[in-house]
């Protein structure tokens, strides 16, 4: 229900945005994939979406409301696109935070058009009551809209349009259990393989006319952290360095020195990763310790660590998220040369695990 006067119901340009700013956000926007030819691996997501496409247009039925999770910049605003244009519908497009009051959300559902998608990203962040009427929007189409105030406030039902809502979220556990039951599909995106992100840096090198070596570019995917949206901001790295310092082409030694300059490792740590790893294993021998406690000793907020920073480190086995806290491996202590030792407590862990 929305206790709010219909009338001061708008669309406020803040909050939907169709359109990108920012000179990393048109950037990124040239490089997305418009189809799901061009979309690079994740290829069980790609196979499932194609067949729920396939099917609803046949039924001439709008898509099932789909939720897509995983780490930021692996390409889940790019499957929405990708979705609206397979569905030949409007994307319209938002995200929790922007979405202040129930009200905001009613001005977006009144003006979709049949089987419109409308993308919410981060929408584990969405306000409980902005949240409530979304319930009743995906399962019946309708909204409960208060209108007027104090004993002659009454209710009304509005219809929306029958309309497909696609969810991103980097926390799919934050998400209330009635907001996730509502999604008829759920997509869980992985992090990429080595020779994928190859590939999304050849394919990116070809739209910016940047010239890469293959070797250059397999150098560069192993330093990428798994994730398109790296790959894309070093290849634009890369390419400085390349322009100023190396008459233009991308080679291994270019990808090498700007990996250097911009100091990321071997492994693609950057300098927030290893300032984690370095904290962890020096000021606290390896954990057991709370996120709160290592996000406050780098200096950092516990969101970024826990969504940016932490799921790279466990893919690559460095961290382990345990009970009693992070704690971390052995591979970590030999990443960055220190001595490990196990202690009593990770012991008693993996004892307990087995
Ligand atoms: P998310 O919404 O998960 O944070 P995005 O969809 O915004 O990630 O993707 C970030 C960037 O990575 C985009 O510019 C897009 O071009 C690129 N990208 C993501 N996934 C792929 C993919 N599978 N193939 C090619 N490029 C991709």
């Amino acid at each position: 229900m929305i206790e709010e006067e219909l009338t001061s119901v708008k669309t406020d340009d803040s909050v939907i945005s169709t359109n990108s700013n920012g000179d990393s956000e048109a950037f990124e926007n040239t490089l997305r994939p418009k189809d799901f030819e061009n979309y690079v691996g994740q290829a069980e997501v790609k196979g499932n979406l194609r067949v729920f496409c396939q099917a609803a247009r046949k039924r001439k039925d709008p898509l099932d409301h789909t939720l897509f999770y995983g780490p930021p910049g692996l390409g889940k605003t790019t499957l929405s696109m990708i979705l609206s244009h397979e569905m030949g519908t409007n994307l319209r497009m938002t995200a929790g935070p922007a979405l202040e009051k129930p009200g905001d959300l009613a001005a977006i559902l009144t003006n979709l058009q049949e089987n419109d998608i409308l993308f919410i990203d981060e929408i584990h962040r969405l306000r409980a009551p902005v949240e409530e009427i979304l319930y009743s929007a995906m399962e019946d189409f309708a909204i409960d809209i208060v209108v007027g105030k104090g004993p002659s406030a009454r209710t009304m039902r509005l219809n929306v349009p029958r309309f497909t809502l696609v969810g991103a979220t980097t926390k799919a556990s934050m998400l209330a259990g009635p907001l996730r039951d509502r999604f008829g599909h759920v997509e869980r995106l992985r992090f990429y393989e080595v020779d994928e992100i190859q590939k999304i840096v050849e394919r990116s090198a070809g739209i910016l006319g940047i010239h890469i070596d293959e070797d250059a570019a397999h150098m560069l995917a192993k330093c990428a952290r798994r994730t398109p949206r790296i790959a894309n901001r070093l290849l634009r790295r890369m390419r400085d360095f390349a322009e100023i310092l190396h008459q233009g082409k991308v080679t291994e030694k270019v990808v090498r020195e700007g990996l250097e300059s911009l100091s990321i490792d071997k492994k693609g740590l950057d300098h927030g990763d290893q300032m984690y790893l370095q904290a962890l294993c020096e000021k606290f021998k390896g954990g057991p310790v709370g996120l709160s406690t290592i996000a406050s000793a780098m200096g950092e907020e516990e969101n970024t660590v826990e969504d940016m920073i932490e799921p790279f480190l466990i893919r690559e086995g460095f961290l382990q998220k345990t009970p009693r806290g992070r704690l971390a491996t052995e591979s970590a202590f030999a990443h960055l040369g220190l001595e490990y030792k196990e202690y009593k407590e990770y012991k008693e862990y993996k004892e307990y695990k087995k």
